[in-house]
């Protein structure tokens, strides 16, 4: 991808976001980092530098996805990297550890409004702000959509030898993310004609809010996957599933 580019980073104001946004605007592109409260994403921007700016973007408002595929529009009129990263594992704010915080989140006991605000965010956000950039993807050479899955999410990996603890956890989040892995691999199939290719990654367990910064990898760290599969050159192979560990299996 050439530093020239410009990116979208949703729920880029804190976290794996925010350091995807760093990462691409170092190496030189111009980067929009998506904040639902705009104040927050202009915090973040200032913190990147000159080549970050700040985009008001809620994903499950759709006044805010077009009006920010607008802004974009008019501006650069293209679009060449779309990266939905904005997601969110858990309603209100339960303590402890997620072993403890995913008993409230079991597919068989769960409120039913909890799931779909889940699915809300990870998986039909991902399709509407996808639909809405679609236009200014197919104005770039070569766009690509980076969406920002689990590797919680892979059902073989959940059922297969060693996935005890992904059998643990699996609650309406894990669902989510397998959800988002197979509206992934839709995308992929509807855009491989027009050279749009389509990527899931996994950043690993990462210490941020999302996991009561539970997680084991830095943010810096955890933005690495996403980054690379962003800027990638050849593009990885549409309907791609990685982490740094390498391929995971849908
Ligand atoms: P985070 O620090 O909580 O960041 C989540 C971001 O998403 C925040 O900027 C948040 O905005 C934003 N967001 C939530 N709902 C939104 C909405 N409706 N519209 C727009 N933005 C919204 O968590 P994170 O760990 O960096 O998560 C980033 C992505 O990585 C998520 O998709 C997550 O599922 C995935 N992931 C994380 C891990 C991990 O171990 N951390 C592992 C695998 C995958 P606010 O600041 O306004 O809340």
């Amino acid at each position: 991808m050439p530093n020239t580019a410009i990116a979208l980073v949703t729920g880029a104001n804190q976290g794996i976001g925010f350091h995807i946004a760093q990462q691409l605007a170092a190496k030189g592109l111009t980067v929009f980092v998506g904040s639902r409260n705009l104040a927050n994403g202009e915090a973040a921007a200032k913190d990147i530098g000159a080549n970050a700016h700040a985009i008001q973007l809620d994903v499950t408002d759709q006044a805010s996805i077009d009006a920010a595929a607008a802004r974009i529009g008019k501006e650069f009129g293209h679009l060449d990297i779309l990266i939905n990263n904005a997601g969110i594992s858990k309603i209100g704010n339960p303590q402890g550890p997620i072993e403890e915080i995913v008993k409230g989140a079991r597919i068989t006991t769960a409120p039913l409004d909890h799931i779909r605000t889940i699915y809300d965010t990870n998986v039909f956000g991902v399709i509407a702000v996808t639909q809405a950039m679609l236009p200014l993807l197919r104005e770039a050479k070569a766009a690509r959509i980076v969406n920002v899955s689990s590797g919680v999410g892979s059902l073989t990996r959940t059922l297969g030898e060693g996935g005890e603890h992904l059998r643990q956890i699996f609650g309406m989040y894990s669902a989510s993310k397998n959800a988002l892995n197979a509206i992934t691999v839709g995308m992929a199939l509807d855009l491989q004609k027009e050279g749009i290719t389509v990527h899931a990654v996994c950043p690993g367990y990462t210490k941020t809010a999302l996991n009561n910064f539970q997680g084991t990898k830095a943010v810096e760290e955890g933005a690495r996957e996403p980054a690379r599969v962003a800027l990638a050159n050849p593009p990885l192979p549409t309907a791609s599933y990685t982490s740094t560990e390498g391929t995971f299996p849908w």
